[in-house]
């Protein structure tokens, strides 16, 4: 795939690594959504959701974006046994969305972080 088809932010590191302009261990991608690991894990699984189109947070999230989010979480319960979270209910998982400068979010490019695997964490 030499070109985009979809809305995109050149100069966002989420954007280049869908892009594979930045690598990334891949666990997921569909035509809409992607998921990797995150390159600085808290817990033994730790992998990003993002939608391939740039969105750049939570807060820009509205009525018209829930089909897509919609879809995104209900790929969450597979991506996350795939990844070696334990079944629920003893295992399970975490989903987080920071969102903003008070909500502790670093990268502007709307991602669930999805966390799991056996305790103790590293972080959380
Ligand atoms: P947040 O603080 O919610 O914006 O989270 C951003 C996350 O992106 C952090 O957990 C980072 O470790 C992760 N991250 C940043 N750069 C990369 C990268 N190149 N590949 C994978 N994960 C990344
Ligand atoms: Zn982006």
């Amino acid at each position: 795939m030499s070109e985009l088809n979809h809305p995109h932010d050149p100069d966002c590191i989420f954007c280049k690594i869908i892009a594979r302009k930045i690598p990334a261990k891949i666990v997921y991608e569909d035509e809409e959504v992607f998921a990797f690991h995150d390159i600085n894990p808290w817990a033994p699984v730790h992998f990003l959701l993002i939608p391939k189109m740039h969105i750049s947070s939570m807060a820009h999230i509205g009525a018209e974006q829930a089909p897509l989010l919609g879809r995104m979480m209900a790929l969450v319960p597979r991506l996350a046994l795939e990844q070696g979270c334990n079944p629920y209910p003893e295992g399970g998982y975490r989903v987080v969305s920071n969102t903003g400068r008070e909500g502790g979010q670093e990268v502007q490019h709307l991602h669930f972080h999805v966390m799991g695997g056996p305790r103790p964490w590293l972080r959380g």
